[in-house]
């Protein structure tokens, strides 16, 4: 209904999705109280509501945390959850990451498919919408978030000011669709410690992981041995029970007998722990063998797994599965410990219900739980008509049967009522957000923009 009107559109269409990819919008530090995340992320929302408003839509910033571009009349709204922040680029770009240039049919940008490629299309697939003049009963709303890649404060503010939807998706994971996320919480569990220098070998630091959902691939603890014999007899012992363990770690040895131990493991995302090798763990099991000192705490962490048992926490359920733990960080200083996890549990589970089982586990071990972060679990009925509309959308637009999915991610979706994940990565292609090289193929960008429009006119329309 809308492809020859995009077809017909697409210069713009592309030259609006560069200009946008080309302003570096990495979330940054406040820039006055209307710029709470920064001057390029505020440029990213300026851009793209005086797009909105040249277009003749409503448009609204709410205090610079989100805005949105607004088409129609009625009572509710239909919501189309997109956000313009984007991580930092990292290194070995074959084409600079601000430029979004176009080679063989690709646009290389930071942020081209998560998320400002798919923010554009779901505006053009409303622009087609308008311009097509097809009578709608609901309202549609684009609300455009600046903090998704942190904190998503972005969102909390804007429905703070702002009224819940009847309902809507965002683009921002995978088709088909998604209709149920995994609850997230991430703790950390701390205590005090003081070293103890006496025995042969003294634990000084310890430090793995830099974020709750990353499986931590290095781990570093820094020793001193208290005679020569010791730290020989230590190599040699350490080599033999990695060797049986498959641990793979590097020792280096610097003066007054100092060493520092680099355990080695493979990086994963967090809801995903099972595919990575967590470094901090396979250190706990070293040092369970090797120290005398903590040894609670090497009991600890030696028996941590990635479906929460030690914890006391697993479980699983017919819709989202198991849960899954990430133990992240670890930080151990002459008087401290602490330890980060990030859970993705089950809908059936609680926040509460969690935070108890786990107090439950660590009475007797010291550790102060202090909780982080967390965010409800999704979970949308596959009868309700959000979900019916939009697969029917996805089939009859790609010629592809649609199952729904869920996942242990967390997306925009569990911002709204009746929310859910709709695209933009198809089944099978290969997820290159947060990577360099980030890239969207037009002829991808314009397909979903077709499904966008189409989607919002379906679900706008009764
Ligand atoms: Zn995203």
């Amino acid at each position: 209904m809308f492809a020859e009107w995009i077809e017909g559109n697409k210069q713009r269409i592309l030259s609006s999705t560069q200009e946008l990819l080309q302003i570096p919008s990495v979330g940054g530090e406040p820039a006055g109280s209307d710029k709470p995340f920064g001057i390029e992320t505020d440029r990213a929302l300026q851009y793209m509501l005086r797009l909105g408003n040249e277009h003749g839509f409503k448009v609204k910033n709410v205090d610079g945390y989100a805005g949105h571009i607004e088409y129609g009349a009625g009572e509710d709204y239909v919501a189309v959850l997109a956000h313009l922040d984007v991580v930092p680029t990292g290194t070995g770009w074959t084409y600079p990451p601000f430029a979004a240039e176009i080679h063989d049919g690709m646009i290389y940008a930071r942020g081209a498919i998560d998320d400002k490629g798919p923010a554009m299309a779901a505006f053009y697939g409303l622009l087609a919408l308008k311009e097509s003049g097809v009578p709608i009963k609901r309202r549609v709303r684009l609300i455009l978030g600046l903090d998704e890649e942190t904190d998503w404060r972005c969102m909390d503010y804007y429905f703070q000011q702002e009224t819940q939807p009847w309902g809507g998706f965002t683009p921002d994971a995978d088709f088909p669709l998604i209709y149920a996320e995994k609850g997230i919480i991430s703790f950390e569990l701390s205590k005090f410690r003081s070293a103890d220098r006496s025995g042969n070998l003294t634990l000084l630091q310890v430090t793995g992981g830099e974020r709750p959902n990353i499986v931590p691939d290095i781990c570093q603890a820094f020793l001193v041995a208290a005679s020569d014999e010791v730290l020989v007899r230590f190599q040699e012992d350490l080599k033999q029970y990695c060797e049986t363990e498959h641990i793979r770690y590097s020792l280096s040895r610097h003066e007054n007998n100092e060493i520092v131990l680099t355990v080695e493991g493979r990086s994963a995302h967090g809801s995903l722990p099972f595919l990575g090798v967590n470094a901090v763990h396979h250190m706990g099991k070293i040092l369970r063998h090797f120290l005398n000192d903590d040894h609670e705490l090497w009991e600890f962490v030696a028996s941590y797994d990635t479906e929460g048992k030690f914890l006391g926490i697993n479980g699983s359920d017919e819709i989202t599965g198991a849960l899954s733990c990430n133990l992240g960080i670890l930080k151990i200083t002459e008087q401290n410990v602490s330890l980060v996890f990030d859970v993705r549990y089950p809908i059936d589970q609680t926040r509460d219900g969690l935070v108890e089982l786990i107090q439950g586990t660590i009475t007797e071990t010291g550790f102060r739980l202090r909780v982080m972060h967390d965010l409800k679990p999704l979970y949308v009925s596959q009868e309700s008509p959000v979900v019916s509309k939009l697969l029917h959308v996805y089939e009859t637009i790609t010629g592809q049967s649609a199952e729904p999915i869920t996942i242990g991610g967390g997306t925009y979706a569990r911002t709204i009522r009746n929310g859910v994940a709709f695209g933009p990565m198809f089944p099978g292609m290969a997820d290159i957000a947060h990577q360099r090289d980030e890239r969207i193929s037009v002829d991808h960008l314009l397909t979903i923009t077709n499904l966008y429009a189409n989607a919002i006119y379906e679900l706008a329309k009764s």
